[in-house]
């Protein structure tokens, strides 16, 4: 396990500056409402206007449209995205795995059709993994696709799809052979582009939040037809290739940034009035644990940029960094003597509000904290993950 300390060099903090000045211009706090970090709202003009400054599909090879920057150069930009709670949710996904997926797997097809659009910040994808009955164990997973000419036919269930309805293409993991009793459940998978909205036979449907909030969909197939260039990769390696999409998954700013403008609101409104020792001895604590979770992110991009797979460590980083976000809505609340609403005056108690409705789902969301420890732990004995 490598957690080197690292820090930005002057070309990364010149970016972070840029990045800095381009919020402060367009979205000025009290213009907006914040989101909490990758959970924010989606906005289509505005993942078009971060592409035009070519700050989606940063590390995608400039010959599909991409610009060939570095894992840190992206940490960099989604660092103050999410800190300032910016509507980013069209392009994530597609820009933090999607399109490196296709980017390592997919055929030149593929890469021609879908990696200009994405590095455009023209093109959302969802995920496609959960089901029913397969979750946390996702190699279980049942929704098949069976030979057809020229293609597939699907028929299944996938479930806890974030953003669907809001997405235009996912990616599903799906099983296309049969699974026989006693054999490996993660061979016979494969990957599929799948587009949302034009497919037939493909129904969508909203799973509202507990605030009645629509985020997750479910997604029934029945006898979809998928034709053969949309499998990504080769058909039977799935797994393998799901494994590295989930690796892009864990580990950076988005797993440590969702309460961060939640506190930035506790700040602003306490400006001028005396804060009492219980904030400032919380506002001292949370920041040290966030620079400390930062650092190992941070180093943890620069893994990547020196051609590791750093999955033990982002596994780590995700379940240090959520299980800390966790504790600090915790405390937040623990701080506001009077009842939370969504419907109150203070934007701080709504934002905190917010946190305590969807804060359980972060430590869910890309693995649960049980499966990262025993993903790391494996890892660490040199046992496959
Ligand atoms: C906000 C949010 C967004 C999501 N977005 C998506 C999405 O876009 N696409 C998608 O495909 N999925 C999505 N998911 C689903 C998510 O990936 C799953 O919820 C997660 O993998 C857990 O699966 P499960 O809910 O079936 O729980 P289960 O797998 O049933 O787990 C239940 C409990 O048992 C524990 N457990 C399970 N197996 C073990 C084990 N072997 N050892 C120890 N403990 C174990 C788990 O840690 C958990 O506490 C999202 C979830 C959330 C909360």
């Amino acid at each position: 396990m490598r957690f080197t300390p690292t820090e930005l060099t002057d070309d990364e903090l010149a970016l972070q500056s840029d990045v800095r000045d381009f919020l402060a211009a367009e979205l000025p706090p009290g213009s907006y409402m914040p989101g909490l970090g990758m959970s924010a709202a989606s906005d289509r003009a505005f993942s078009k206007k971060m592409a035009d400054r070519g700050w989606v599909g940063m590390s995608l090879p400039k010959e599909w449209g991409g610009h060939d920057r570095t894992a840190v150069d992206r940490f960099v930009v989604v660092e103050e995205m999410l800190r300032w709670g910016a509507p980013v949710a069209y392009h994530w996904v597609a820009d933090r795995q999607t399109g490196n997926i296709i980017n390592k797997f997919g055929s030149d097809e593929q890469k021609t059709r879908f990696l200009p659009k994405i590095c455009a910040g023209e093109l959302g994808f969802s995920i496609g993994m959960s089901e029913p009955d397969s979750g946390s164990d996702l190699a279980s997973v049942t929704t098949r696709a069976e030979r057809d000419q020229g293609g597939w036919i699907v028929n299944g269930t996938k479930i806890w799809t974030s953003n669907a309805h809001q997405n235009d293409w996912f990616i599903c993991l799906l099983r296309t052979q049969p699974l026989e009793s006693g054999g490996n459940k993660r061979e016979g998978l494969s990957q599929f582009l799948i587009d949302i909205h034009d497919t037939p036979g493909l129904e969508l449907g909203p799973i509202p939040f507990l605030n009645g909030e629509h985020h997750f969909n479910e997604v029934s197939f029945t006898d979809v037809f998928v034709p053969d260039e949309n499998v990504v990769g080769v058909p039977g390696m799935g797994w393998n290739q799901n494994t590295t999409e989930m690796a892009y998954e864990r580990g950076g700013p988005d797993r440590w940034l969702s309460v961060f403008s939640t506190v930035e609101q506790l700040l602003r409104e306490a400006e001028g009035t005396a804060m009492g020792e219980r904030t400032i001895e919380l506002l001292g604590e949370l920041a040290a644990r966030w620079w400390g979770i930062r650092n190992l992110s941070l180093s943890v991009a620069r893994l990547i940029d020196s051609g590791h797979a750093p999955s033990i460590e982002s596994s780590l980083v995700k379940e240090m960094a959520t299980r800390f976000e966790l504790e600090t809505i915790e405390k937040l609340v623990e701080l506001v003597d009077t009842e939370l609403s969504l419907e109150s005056e203070s934007l701080f108690e709504q934002l905190l509000s917010q946190c305590v409705l969807t804060g359980p789902g972060n430590t869910i969301r890309g693995g649960t904290i049980e499966i990262l420890r025993s993903v790391a732990s494996k890892g660490l004995q040199g046992l496959p993950v």
